[in-house]
């Protein structure tokens, strides 16, 4: 065995040995895998396997081609060859209009990655599945590349060519300790010995928790028993002359593929069952969880009614085993929080399919420092302190429920909720506040008319559509107040403060005390990593001088960890987080001025606190930090709050606003406001993607300042020109808002991708921003935009339409 390697990957199911391979594919053979017992004996050996092309986004349709493709090469491999069924082709289910539009979506979306799926009706469900009746069913999703694989060949074959390329296995060899040294390299403590490594990878499936307390981490993952079972030969199939399709049902939850000449059917049920929660047996290796075939009977029926045949044929064999989940059913595929040179592989709940995908990310990620998807939709840091173990195992026992039942725009299913509050939850809840959930955090996404207003899910336009308009209309005639918790804020003091943000940052944001600025941090690549808000405050009785460093709720974890990671030795900075001690009240609308002048003592008139500056003050007697920054395009004030004064600093800014005409606004409204300002979201606009012209931000970058993070690669960039552009478009229906990921076309060929979309109430224009193909980037561009499988117009405007020279703002 090695004593010295750069990467150990720890765990031999397909998620280490798609890691293995893939390091070696990227570069890296010095690279080694440890597996507790035989490769594929944690879940992997008695997986269902099968292999479909479905995802909810492109990073995840991106990764299940590769996988398609790479299990291809694999199988016709003429010297390792193994079984994949490739291309028996898949269905899923529907029996609602909603369902079916859905998916209308995700064959638009999908097309973007040069995958094409396909709806289809009931009777041609039939036609291609020839088992199925067609009561109660609408139509499906045809998904022409779906299959099965030999999971345990699939492994064999990773690892043979990762072996051939040098990287090495290391087999009955568990790993019993993690040791990191000052440096940030690690010690891989075996029984067979130590390894000492740069890099250390966890992919141990159910185990994850165990060598996740190694490095004093928790990971938010937690088992559940899954079952399927397989039939007898049914004649029907072997006489069909073709291999049946995969069946995937949201009716009755379970799903099919024909094994042999019968099936296998596996089932999601209501009634289902964590798994190691309270630890699990040293001993279970290669093994599985007793039959409980009792618990699936109303999942049992539905099959049955849908494939008549399944009554009339013997069960031959039962698999119970466990299977893992998130919080919000993606893995966690990326670096660990708060670690350095540790990443995970883990959470996989389809990681046959995936599983190839993964690694190839992954494998990019640690070799690179980034994929080339944005990969936040499996990035660890995209949960948070709520993330606990009783938490994840709700979020689980929900997601299991609901297998098949992708989520609609705005839903956000009651599990493991209310997570992370603030004082004024209650306060805003009896207000008649309806909660979306950002990071854990829960925060008001409108004012609902009614006790009872419940907005249909649906990809059009709901039923919020007037009272999110009242919401607007108010703030831009009068003035509105709303809560935004959760929002991330770093407070960076020491001398070396100003130096080490300049490093990180792209442009030249303000130093000056008093003044705000508006920052973009690149990765290595030059690529868009984050975006930042920065206050300059002077010291004072609350702190010395500092810099608040804002952004999104979603970004706590990640923009922490990529400061800190740039630390210099010996550099003057200290990087603290106020993240869940504070939160903003946002006052906006033209009378702002005036509510915030009658609670807070002090000259607030335009030249004396004008647009972009900051200040502590009392909001009555709470104390406060003020932003005179907007992302709404009225003339608006950030008021930073902390917690234990938040209802005192609310109770304040109401009494006043009653003679204002104040009203409560979501997140909803704020929506709707910045579409028609052109300001973007972090995650849905600003992607590791692109560069920052490619993203419009030319104003916010100066090559010529210095170095920066990302600047020489940028610089190369630049030399050969833009590839792509984000636009602002206005879309011709009000039916729906576009939206991300949507295909944007041209004379029949994908021109461009939608990132995110809305209908501005101040324009009474459905907007939407997307990254389109340079010919196409020019205000007058016309092209069609697959809504859901209408066609209809879109055209490219200027940014900002709303106030486009900012005057409302800085009034
Ligand atoms: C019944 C069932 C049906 C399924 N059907 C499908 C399907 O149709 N399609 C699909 O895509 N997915 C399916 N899945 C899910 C899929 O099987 C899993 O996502 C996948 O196998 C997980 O692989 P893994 O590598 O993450 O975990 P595992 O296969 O569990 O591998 C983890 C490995 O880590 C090792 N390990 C643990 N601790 C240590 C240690 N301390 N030291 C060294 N090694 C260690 C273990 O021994 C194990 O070999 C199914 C799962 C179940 C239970």
């Amino acid at each position: 065995m090695k004593s010295r390697t750069k990467v150990v990957v720890i765990g031999g199911g397909i998620a280490g040995c798609s890691t293995l391979y893939h390091l070696t594919r990227e570069g890296w053979t010095d690279v080694v895998l440890v597996e507790r017992n035989e490769l594929t004996s944690g879940t992997t050996w008695h997986s269902a396997a099968q292999v479909t092309n479905f995802g909810m986004n492109q990073t995840m349709v991106g990764l299940k081609r590769h996988s398609i493709n790479l299990y291809k090469e694999l199988a016709e491999d003429p010297d390792y060859p193994i079984n994949y069924h490739h291309g028996d082709g898949g269905i899923r289910l529907a029996n609602t209009p909603e369902q079916i539009q859905g998916y209308h979506h995700f064959a638009s979306m999908a097309r973007g990655m040069d995958v094409h799926f396909e709806v289809i009706g009931a009777e041609e469900c039939a036609r291609r599945h020839p088992l199925i009746s067609t009561d109660n069913l609408l139509g499906g999703l045809w998904d022409p590349l779906d299959g099965d694989i030999d999971p345990a060949q699939l492994c064999q074959a990773l690892a043979r060519r990762a072996r051939k390329a040098g990287a090495e296995v290391y087999r009955n060899t568990p790993v019993s300790g993690l040791t990191q040294h000052k440096d940030d390299t690690w010690t891989v403590h075996t029984e067979h010995g130590d390894i000492d490594c740069d890099i250390v990878v966890n992919a141990c499936g159910y185990r994850v928790n165990e060598v996740g307390a190694m490095m004093g981490v928790h990971h938010p993952v937690a088992s559940m028993e899954h079952q399927y079972f397989l039939t007898e030969e049914i004649a029907a199939i072997r006489d069909a002359g073709h291999r049946m399709p995969l069946l995937r049902c949201p009716i009755s939850d379970y799903y099919c593929r024909q094994e042999k000449n019968g099936l296998l059917v596996g089932f999601y049920e209501q009634d289902c069952k964590t798994w190691g929660m309270d630890g699990i047996d040293p001993n279970f290796v290669n093994a599985l969880c007793p039959d409980d075939l009792d618990r699936v009977t109303d999942v049992l029926e539905g099959a049955f009614a849908r494939m008549p045949a399944l009554m009339e044929v013997g069960i031959h064999t039962v698999v119970n085993g466990p299977i893992t989940y998130t919080i919000d059913g993606a893995p966690l595929v990326g670096p660990i929080p708060g670690k350095r040179n540790a990443f995970c592989i883990i959470g996989l709940r389809a990681g046959l399919g995936e599983g190839g995908g993964h690694g190839w990310l992954l494998a990019q990620q640690i070799v690179h420092g980034e994929a080339c998807y944005d990969t936040w939709c499996l990035d660890p840091r995209r949960f948070t302190g709520h993330a606990n173990v009783e938490m994840t195992a709700l979020k689980a026992i929900e997601d299991y429920q609901n297998e098949f039942r992708f989520h609609f725009p705005h839903e956000h299913r009651p599990a493991g909720r209310p997570a992370k509050t603030t004082p004024l939850t209650p306060i805003l809840a009896a207000e008649g506040a309806e909660f979306t959930v950002v990071n854990g955090w829960e925060r008001v996404d409108y004012i609902k008319p009614a006790p009872d207003f419940h907005p249909t899910l649906s990809f059009n336009f709901d039923e919020t559509f007037d009272v999110v308009a009242a919401e607007v209309k108010n703030l831009q005639d009068n003035v509105g107040l709303a809560e935004v918790n959760g929002f991330n804020r770093l407070e960076i003091t020491g001398d070396d403060r100003h130096a080490f943000l300049d490093r990180m940052m792209c442009g030249a944001v303000t130093k000056r005390n008093g003044r705000v600025g508006l920052g973009y941090l690149l990765n290595h690549h030059g690529m868009v990593k984050a975006e930042a808000t920065i206050a300059n405050l002077p010291a004072s009785d609350r702190g010395p001088a500092r810099v608040w460093y804002g952004s999104a709720a979603a970004g706590e974890y990640h923009d922490m960890d990529w400061l800190q990671a740039h630390l210099r030795d010996g550099e003057d900075v200290q990087i603290r987080s106020l993240t869940n001690d504070q939160t903003i009240l946002v006052l906006a609308g033209p009378r702002s001025r005036d509510v915030l002048s009658a609670c807070a003592r002090g000259d607030w008139s335009r030249e004396a606190f004008p647009w972009l500056s900051v200040r502590e003050c009392f909001v009555g007697f709470a104390p406060a930090t003020v932003l005179n920054i907007s992302f709404s395009g009225e003339l608006a004030y950030e008021i930073h709050i902390p917690n234990a004064s938040l209802y005192a600093a609310y109770l304040a800014l109401r009494k006043v606003g009653e003679d204002h005409g104040m009203t409560l606004f979501g997140a909803r409204a704020i929506e709707s406001m910045r579409m028609e300002k052109g300001f973007l979201h972090w995650k849905a606009d600003l992607l590791t993607e692109f560069d920052p012209f490619e993203t419009g931000l030319d104003r916010f970058v100066k090559l010529n300042k210095g170095d920066f993070v990302g600047r020489d690669a940028l610089m190369k960039r630049n030399e050969s020109g833009l590839q792509k552009k984000l636009v602002s478009l206005k879309v011709d229906t009000t039916e729906a808002p576009a939206h991300g990921g949507a295909s944007l076309m041209l004379q029949g060929r994908v021109v461009g991708t939608i990132t995110s979309g809305g209908w501005g109430h101040r324009m009474g224009m459905n907007l939407a921003y997307g990254f389109v193909d340079l010919e196409v980037s020019n205000p007058g561009s016309k092209m069609l935009l697959d809504l859901c499988g209408e066609l209809v117009d879109a055209e490219v405007i200027a940014p900002s339409p709303y106030d486009p020279d900012l005057s409302r703002v800085r009034s």
